[in-house]
């Protein structure tokens, strides 16, 4: 069960500046998939570092399942992320690379050995455990990315822009592939796009954002006959 609630969120970088997110107020469902979209500069990657505790909350408040999350240091928020750029660490295996938030949480080796292969085979990355992220090609990599998220079993996924640096033809294979992944874990996705195609097909909800201000939220259809 996790459910979000923004409550008047906002980002003032310096004192003089309008704020990068403005009175963002929206609550999220357990098992929603909500897509952020809107053109670059309208405060999406603000939003998305401030829900992870990358930047402070000028305004407003968060909550996760009641939980105000505003000075809650990240480790302790229960989120896991995924980035366009992968993040992996280039001198770990894919298992370490899976591994490593586990380790760190020191789960017994014998659980954190499950939860990896479990990982990878609903990502189907088994047969690349033994290799580096070097071996690999983008696709592969952002598996891996989504497998290190997804192995932490967190209350809230946040994807930013995670297809951006895959070519068409993957980009729409993996599209399926993560709302096949969202239906089996039904886990609360929060995923930032500029891409309207990525909304209008993987989202239960969109919200358009121009500005750092909420233009509409609603669902696919909704936005489809109500652009
Ligand atoms: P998006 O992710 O939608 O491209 P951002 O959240 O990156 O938008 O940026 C929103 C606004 O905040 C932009 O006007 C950007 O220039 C500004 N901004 C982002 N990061 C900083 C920062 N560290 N310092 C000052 N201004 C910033
Ligand atoms: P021990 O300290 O008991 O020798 P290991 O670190 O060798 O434990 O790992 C125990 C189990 O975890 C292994 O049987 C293996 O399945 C799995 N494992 C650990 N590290 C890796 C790895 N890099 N690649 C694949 N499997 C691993």
């Amino acid at each position: 069960m996790s459910r979000i609630l923004f409550s008047h969120v906002g980002k003032r970088y310096g004192k003089n500046n309008a704020g990068a997110v403005q009175n963002f107020t929206l609550e999220i469902d357990d098992k929603e998939f909500i897509v952020i979209v809107g053109p670059s500069g309208c405060g999406k990657s603000t939003l998305i570092r401030m829900i992870a505790g990358l930047e402070e909350i000028s305004e407003g408040h968060i909550y996760i399942n009641n939980v105000r999350i505003n000075d809650l240091p990240p480790k302790d928020r229960d989120i896991a992320m995924v980035f366009q750029n992968y993040a992996l660490y280039p001198n770990m295996s894919v298992y370490e690379n899976i591994a490593f938030g586990l380790r760190l949480r020191k789960m017994p080796k014998h659980e954190i050995d499950i939860a990896v292969k479990r990982a990878a085979r609903l990502l189907e990355i088994e047969a690349y455990l033994e290799r580096n992220p070097k071996q690999l090609s983008g696709g592969q990599r952002q598996r891996v990315a989504l497998g290190r998220a997804i192995v932490q079993s967190p209350q809230l996924f946040l994807m930013d822009e995670p297809l951006s640096n895959l070519d068409a033809k993957l980009r729409v294979h993996m599209r399926s592939e993560l709302i096949r992944l969202h239906k089996q874990l039904g886990v609360t996705t929060l995923y930032v796009t500029h891409d309207q195609t990525e909304a209008m097909t993987m989202a239960s909800r969109i919200v358009v954002m121009k500005d750092g201000v909420i233009q509409q939220a609603d669902t696919p259809e909704e936005i489809y006959n109500n652009p």
